[in-house]
C-alpha cells in the first residue's frame, strides 16, 4: 500500500500545480493588464516545466509501476476507481516520455511564433503570412504522431489526446453518417420560404440588464455560486481549480443578444459538470472528464438541446421581455424562437447553427487529417478549403480571414481537436434522448422552469464519475449503447421540421 500512498501523493501535488497554472491562465484572460504578460510568459513556463519534470520522473514512474501490480489502492481507489486512475496516470505518463523534452522544446516555440504570424496574417487576410510557420507546424505534429505510435494512421496519435480511445476510421464513419442528412435538411430549410426576423436580437440589449439575466438561468441550471463565478473575457471559457471552485466567463456584446446568452448556457453546460465531480476524485487525474467530446456535450445539450427550445422559452421568454421591454415587448415568443434558431449557410464556424455547424467540422477534419497523412501541403490549404467549403455549404469566402484562417486551433497546434465538436454534438442528442425516456414529462418540466432534475441527473450518471471509465463505455453507460448519430438525426429533423415547417 506503500506504493499506493506515494503515488497519490506525487498526483495529488501534481495536480495542484496544474491548478496553479490554471489559476494563472485564467487571471491573464480575465483580469491581468497587459504589460503582466511578459513576467507571466515565465511563470507559466516554469509551472509547466516542473510540471512535466514531476509526470515523467522516476519516482512516479516506480510507484505507477509497483501501484499496478497490486491493483487496489487505499479507499475509495479500488475496484473501477483503482482500474481507472491506473489508466489515466499510465496515460498521462506514457504521452509525457515519448516526446522528447527538446522536441517539446522545439514545438512549444513553433506554436508560439505560429499564433503570431496567425494573428497577423488573419488581421491582414493573408495567407501568406501564416504559411510557412503553419507547414512547420503541420510538421511537428507528424513526428509528434510517430513519437506516440499509431497503428492505422498518424492522425490517430493526434486524435488520442484529445478523445481517448477514438479513432480517425470510427470518427469519419460516423461523420459520413451525418453528412448527406445535414445537406439535405439544409436545402430543405432553404426551400421552406420561412425567414426568421434576425434583426429582433441586434438592437441595443444593455450590459447589466444581459448580466443579470444570464446570472438567473444559472441560477436556474444548478450553478453554485458559492463554488464558481462568472467574468468576462474576449473568448470564453471554462476552467476549474477544484469542484468547489469553478471559473466561467462570457462575453457581451450590446447589438447582439445571444453571444453572451447561449455563452453563459454554454459555459454553464461544462462548469456544472466540474461542480459535479465526486469531491474524493479531487486531485487526482479522475477529476476531469474522460475526453473534451464528453465535456462538450454538456455545454451542447444545455446551450442547444435545452436553452433552444420551445419548453424553455415558453418558462424564460416573459422574464426576457420583463428585462428588455421595449425591445421585445412586441415581439411573440414564437419570432423568438425562431430567430435564435436560424439556419442558413454561413462562414464562420463559431457563429453557425445547429444543422450547419458539424459541415464546418467534417470539412476541417478531412482537411485535417489530409495534411497530417501528407496527402495536402500548408501551400494549398485556401483552395482546398474553399472547394469544400462549395461543396458541403454552397458558399465561398472572399476573403482568407473568413475561410482558412479564422480559426486559432491550428496555429496552436491543436489537429485532432475539432472533431471533438461534433461527437460532443453526437454524445449530447444521444444523452438527450436517454434523459427523456427516464422523465417523460421531460419537456412539461422545463416549461415549468425546472432544470434542477436535469442536473442532478446528469450529476449522478455522468458528472460524478470523472474520468472513471472512457467516453465510450461511461455513454454505452448512461445510454445502453454506443456512440448511434441517428439520435442526432432524430432530434434536428424534428426540432427543424417544427420551426420551419418542413
Ligand atoms: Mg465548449
Amino acid at each position: 500500500m506503500t506504493a499506493w500512498n506515494d503515488l497519490l501523493q506525487l498526483l495529488q501535488e501534481l495536480a495542484d500545480i496544474q491548478a496553479a497554472i490554471s489559476l494563472l491562465d485564467w487571471d491573464q484572460q480575465t483580469k491581468m493588464p497587459p504589460k503582466g504578460a511578459g513576467a507571466r510568459a515565465y511563470q507559466l513556463a516554469t509551472l509547466q516545466g516542473i510540471a512535466h519534470e514531476r509526470l515523467t520522473n522516476s519516482a512516479l514512474r516506480t510507484a505507477l509501476e509497483t501501484a499496478e501490480r497490486e491493483g487496489n489502492g487505499p479507499l475509495p481507489f479500488t475496484g473501477g476507481l483503482a482500474t481507472g486512475l491506473l489508466r489515466e496516470t499510465r496515460r498521462a505518463v506514457e504521452r509525457a516520455v515519448k516526446l522528447p523534452t527538446v522536441f517539446v522544446k522545439e514545438l512549444a516555440g513553433a506554436s508560439s511564433r505560429a499564433f503570431e504570424s496567425w494573428h497577423r496574417a488573419r488581421a491582414a487576410s493573408q495567407f501568406s503570412l501564416f504559411q510557412g510557420d503553419l507547414a512547420r507546424l503541420v510538421d511537428l505534429k507528424r513526428r509528434e504522431a510517430a513519437y506516440i505510435g499509431y497503428v492505422a494512421t498518424p492522425y490517430d496519435a493526434l486524435l488520442d489526446e484529445y478523445e481517448p480511445g477514438q479513432t480517425t476510421a470510427a470518427t469519419a464513419a460516423v461523420l459520413v453518417r451525418i453528412r448527406q442528412p445535414a445537406v439535405d435538411l439544409l436545402t430543405a430549410i432553404r426551400q421552406s420560404g420561412r425567414e426568421p426576423n434576425r434583426g429582433i436580437l441586434t438592437q441595443h440589449f444593455p450590459t447589466d440588464q444581459q448580466w443579470k439575466f444570464g446570472l438567473d438561468v444559472l441560477q436556474a441550471m444548478g450553478f453554485d455560486f458559492e463554488s464558481g463565478r462568472q467574468d468576462t473575457s474576449p473568448h470564453p471559457f471554462t476552467t476549474s481549480f477544484s469542484p468547489a471552485d469553478v471559473r466561467i466567463t462570457t462575453r457581451v456584446y450590446e447589438n447582439e443578444l445571444p453571444v453572451a446568452l447561449f455563452g453563459t448556457i454554454h459555459e454553464g453546460g461544462h462548469a456544472l459538470y466540474e461542480q459535479g465531480l465526486a469531491p474524493e476524485l479531487t486531485r487526482t487525474p479522475l477529476a476531469s472528464s474522460p475526453s473534451l467530446g464528453m465535456h462538450e456535450s454538456q455545454s451542447r445539450l444545455w446551450e442547444n438541446v435545452v436553452g433552444r427550445s420551445a419548453p424553455f422559452w415558453h418558462h424564460w421568454y416573459p422574464r426576457l421581455t420583463a428585462a428588455f421591454p421595449a425591445q421585445l415587448g412586441n415581439v411573440s415568443e414564437e419570432d423568438f424562437l425562431l430567430a435564435i434558431n436560424h439556419v442558413r449557410p454561413s462562414f464562420i464556424r463559431v457563429e453557425a447553427d445547429e444543422v450547419t455547424y458539424n459541415l464546418h467540422i467534417i470539412l476541417r477534419f478531412e482537411l485535417e487529417v489530409a495534411l497530417i497523412e501528407g496527402a495536402l501541403e500548408a501551400n494549398d490549404l485556401p483552395d482546398a478549403w474553399n472547394q469544400k467549403m462549395a461543396e458541403l455549404l454552397g458558399i465561398v469566402p472572399e476573403r482568407d480571414a473568413d475561410g482558412v484562417l479564422q480559426d486559432v486551433h491550428w496555429s496552436y497546434g491543436s489537429f485532432g481537436y475539432f472533431p471533438t465538436y461534433t461527437l460532443g454534438t453526437l454524445y449530447s442528442a444521444q444523452i438527450a434522448a436517454a434523459l427523456r425516456r427516464i422523465f417523460p414529462d421531460c419537456e412539461e418540466r422545463i416549461a415549468r422552469g425546472d432544470l434542477l432534475f436535469i442536473r442532478e441527473w446528469l450529476r449522478e450518471r455522468i458528472h460524478r464519475h470523472g474520468a472513471t471509465y472512457q467516453a465510450e463505455e461511461l455513454l454505452r453507460r448512461v445510454t445502453g449503447e454506443p456512440l448511434n448519430p441517428q439520435y442526432f438525426l432524430d432530434y434536428v429533423q424534428q426540432k427543424y421540421a417544427l420551426l420551419y415547417g418542413l
